[in-house]
């Protein structure tokens, strides 16, 4: 195992969309791992394959250690996810691994059903709510080749782009 370097904003790989993972193969076993010590060595509770540079739908979700209203949830690994439905609305402070020192508050659907490959490529269904429904859609997003920033209010967006200036213009 080893640890990945983390992508961070405004690095085009985060803007692609990322292609179907075709064969859970030992390449993707390894990245799978490598992604799960990224996360936790981070600290974060999700990371998205393109994260590290990887144009590939896969990501993993860590909620273990959070408080979800008395829910639990396992470390969760959803490869060639897809939303089947949202429901509601809820507005919460979010972060990114890949923009940081940045967070802000951001409207989610309040509950999905998702549909993804486990790590073995098994299919399953998950619908969920709170803080796992809130991570799905963050992640799925980043395999889409969206942030989180996206979601904000004009204005907020025009403070964020100057607060990013100096990353953007040294990237660029
Ligand atoms: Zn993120």
């Amino acid at each position: 195992m080893a640890l990945r370097q983390i992508c961070t904003y405004p690095d085009p790989v985060l803007r692609e969309k990322t292609k179907h993972v075709e064969r859970i193969d030992s390449s993707i076993e390894r990245l799978i791992k490598d992604m799960v010590e990224t996360m936790h060595a981070a600290p974060g509770v999700g990371l998205a394959a393109n994260q590290v540079g990887v144009s590939l739908q896969l990501a993993v979700i860590d909620l273990s250690t959070r408080e979800d209203e008395g829910q639990r949830h396992p470390l969760l690994v959803i490869i060639n996810p897809e939303i089947l439905s949202m429901e509601g609305a809820v507005v919460e402070e979010e972060g990114c691994l890949s923009i940081p020192d940045y967070s802000e508050k951001v409207q989610r659907a309040a509950r999905v059903k998702v549909r993804a490959l486990d790590r073995t490529g098994k299919p399953f269904e998950l619908e969920t709510d709170g803080l796992l429904a809130k991570a799905l859609q963050h992640e799925i997003d980043h395999l889409n080749g969206l942030l989180f920033v996206d979601k904000l209010s004009p204005l907020k967006k025009n403070l964020f782009k100057r607060r990013f200036k100096k990353a953007l213009a040294e990237k660029t």
